[in-house]
């Protein structure tokens, strides 16, 4: 299998059928048949700058560069359709790379119901490089966007933050039934997931909601115990990282506070993590609440990938 061809004959024969997708791998494109408006989103993972080979299998490889693209989709609260994904492959390995990858991939693919439908494959003298596209479609109740907090808005988030770089990075959880559950219950006013930390994807929301601020209530940030854990280690407060680490992975959204109310009385299925952090407010910033009612002015910083 390990020419271009064998390797491409190698997915397709494992590749499952899917609705709304008629066509998938094998001819000039793929043909999707879609419900509603496309949500299209794409993410690529380049070896020695988001992952290691070596310290990272290549179907760890495989399973992040698709479950970040479906955390996009959940973000939107979209249904994942289709995943196209091009690769350059180092020569030396490339067919048990390739295998690798698809490995980690096909669970994640069927639990969320979306079709590998197409793709790219290099081999090279560099890196392993992976860059994923997914196509998915919004629901008839539309897409979520990061632009719609309102001032009075809750903020809510759908599990605990911070640590992540201690190994829940590499198998991110995305938010996709969660997402659609709380959209179906409520209206959503905006909606990130976290990727590069609570501050920073708060930050993007306000920026884009028309230059809003917040006000965080510190003791409310649900902290995951790998923050403890890291904190041990490097002595700063497990809260602040739970507000920069990033790779949660986990949505923010805004939502009217009657509606917060009426998510955390009657819990949707799967969002039992589901908590509420904090008020929108049009006086910009962001602001950390502690118990005492003392605010403190944070930063909206967080893992910049072009800053590094
Ligand atoms: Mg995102």
């Amino acid at each position: 299998m390990d020419t271009e061809f064998g390797l491409i004959e190698w997915i397709r024969r494992r590749a499952a059928a899917r609705e709304g997708v008629p066509l998938g791998i094998g001819d000039d494109c793929a043909a999707l048949r879609l419900a509603g408006e496309a949500l299209v989103t794409t993410d690529m993972l380049m070896d020695g700058r988001h992952f290691r080979l070596g310290e990272a299998t290549p179907d760890q490889v495989g399973y992040k560069a698709l479950a970040v693209n479906l955390s996009d989709i959940a973000a939107m609260a979209g249904r994942p359709v289709a995943a196209f994904v091009a690769v350059a492959l180092p020569k030396d390995n490339a067919g048990a790379i390739a295998r690798g990858l698809w490995e980690g991939m096909r669970p994640l693919a069927e639990r969320f119901g979306v079709a590998l439908a197409g793709g790219d494959t290099n081999a090279w003298d560099g890196p392993l490089v992976i860059c994923i596209t997914v196509v998915g479609e919004a629901t008839a109740r539309g897409a979520v966007r990061r632009s719609g907090a309102k001032p009075g808005d809750a903020l809510l988030v759908t599990g605990p933050l911070g640590g992540s770089l201690l190994g829940r990075h590499l198998r991110p959880r995305p938010r996709v039934a969660e997402a659609l559950a709380i959209h179906e219950a409520v209206d959503v006013h905006a909606m990130i997931d976290i990727s590069d930390g609570l501050a920073a994807d708060l930050g993007h929301v306000l920026e884009e909601s028309g230059g809003l601020g917040a006000v965080i209530d510190e003791g409310a940030i649900p902290v995951h115990e790998d923050a403890v854990a890291i904190a041990r280690d490097d002595g700063r407060p497990p809260v602040e990282h739970a507000l920069h680490d990033g790779e949660d992975f986990e949505l923010l959204l805004a939502v009217a506070p009657d509606d917060a109310d009426r998510l955390l009385a009657g819990t949707p299925p799967g969002c039992e993590a589901l908590r509420r952090i904090g008020v929108v407010s049009d006086r910009p910033g962001l602001r950390l609440r502690s118990a005492d009612g003392a605010e403190r002015v944070i930063e909206p910083r967080g893992f910049d990938h072009l800053a590094c």
